[in-house]
């Protein structure tokens, strides 16, 4: 549950230890002092002095410490505004400034004719000549930008109207590298008889700015997104997102940070698409025919979901589906946590925090993952050798399988 800002107390904490059997990258290195020290433990500290732990670069933000807490203390959160403190006095790297502002690079190769083709082989030239690694981005992971924006192609589409309706929000990840899974997603809730609003004045939820300590780069962007999505909500009309960690930025992080009019309202009319469709199903709304998908597969729930605490509605969907067999991998962070794992001097960490989720997933023999995040889903078929797919790809499948 969410902590609004004011209410970060770290004098809550009661040295438990929990959060920190649960961090996952204290278990991986043992360069990172923990999430007990770093969070409430030096918040203490940075209350009376400018104290900042050199770290606490190594927390990734997974947010597993907070759900581990039994005394509610928003861990991660601390350890973010802790790094924006320590950023207010320094400049952050190059690398930290490419990948904080990925956006801004989408936009750019987007609007270029052929952008994406040259993008892509410039990466490919650039890991050559090791230019990623040294500006300290990993050339293990592969990130490849789609040819055409889900912005561009979602205007192209044409929709059935329908008296009811949703706001997407693509977030960059769908919008510049998978535009696919936004694409799926309107065919889904225009087979549930929903039209799909899409604003273009969206921008990136600051996830990737938070992490790399620009907290009022983060803030300017929440507050756009806050104002165009209470536009909405004010009418009634839900905001829906297909990747949990926008999901979670939008509807938990910002309350934790910032003080901003209309969150908590915008709150109660978020949802993640998948918990979209299972709160259709709970009022006998939700369009059940699926036709057969003869497939066995394995879900990984992402650590920015499970934080969200709404169960696993992708995999209450996808047993809908005749013919489908799922099961949970259940085997903790995939280790990729939004950018960490793209960090050169990160990847080894995260392929370390990955490792027992790769090995369950071989062990399973499947040949294709399902995940609702689409940096884990790179992570996994990185670290597993498997296809990775969103859930709402299956479910439009399942749709189509049946006309
Ligand atoms: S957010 Fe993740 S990496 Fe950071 S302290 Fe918490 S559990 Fe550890
Ligand atoms: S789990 Fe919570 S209460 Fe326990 S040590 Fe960590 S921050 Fe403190």
């Amino acid at each position: 549950m969410s902590k609004h800002h004011n209410d970060i107390n770290p004098d809550s904490c009661t040295a438990c230890t929990s959060c920190i059997s649960h961090c996952p990258v204290t278990a991986a290195t043992r360069k990172f002092r923990g999430p007990k020290m770093m969070g409430p433990a030096l918040e203490r500290m940075r209350l009376s002095q400018d104290d900042v732990e050199p770290s606490l670069e190594y927390c990734s933000n997974c947010k597993n410490c907070d759900m581990a807490c039994p005394s509610g203390v928003p861990i991660s959160t601390l350890n973010m505004k802790a790094r924006a403190q320590y950023f207010k006095t320094r400049k952050q790297s190059m690398r930290d400034e490419m990948l904080g502002h990925g956006e801004k690079m989408g936009k750019l190769i987007s609007a270029l004719p052929a952008g994406a083709f040259f993008a892509n082989l410039g990466m490919q030239v650039g890991k050559a000549f090791g230019i990623m690694n040294a500006i300290g981005i990993s050339d293990k992971l592969p990130l490849t930008y789609a040819g055409t924006s889900f912005i561009k192609q979602f205007k192209e589409l044409k929709q059935t109207s329908y008296p009811d309706k949703v706001v997407f929000y693509p977030g960059c990840f769908i919008n510049y590298q998978d535009p696919q899974v936004g694409m799926d997603f309107v065919a889904v809730m225009q087979a549930n008889k929903y039209e799909v609003i899409v604003e273009e004045d969206f921008v990136c939820c600051g996830s990737p700015l938070l992490v790399t300590g620009y907290l009022e780069e983060c803030e300017q962007n929440a507050k756009k997104n806050t104002a165009i999505m209470k536009k909405w909500t004010d009418k009634g009309i839900p905001v829906i997102t297909c990747c949990t960690s926008c999901g979670l930025m939008l509807k938990q992080e910002y309350q934790e940070l910032f003080e901003i009019d209309g969150l908590a309202e915008n709150a109660k009319m978020l949802y993640d698409a998948t918990e979209f469709l299972v709160n259709l199903d709970e009022k006998g709304r939700l369009n059940k025919e699926f036709g057969a998908i003869e497939h066995r597969y394995m879900y990984h729930a992402p650590c920015h979901l499970r934080v969200q605490g709404y169960g696993l509605p992708a995999l209450d969907l996808l047993e809908m589906i005749p013919g489908l067999t799922i099961e949970n991998a259940d085997a903790g962070c995939c280790g990729i946590s939004g950018n960490y794992g793209f960090k050169a001097d990160k990847y080894d960490i995260a392929m370390t925090v990955g490792a027992k989720l790769f090995e369950t997933i071989k062990e399973s023999g499947v040949d294709t993952a399902v995940c609702d995040c689409g940096t884990c889903r790179l992570q996994i078929t990185h670290g597993a050798g498997v296809k990775a797919v969103h859930p709402m790809s299956l479910l439009r499948q399942a749709y189509e399988a049946k006309k």
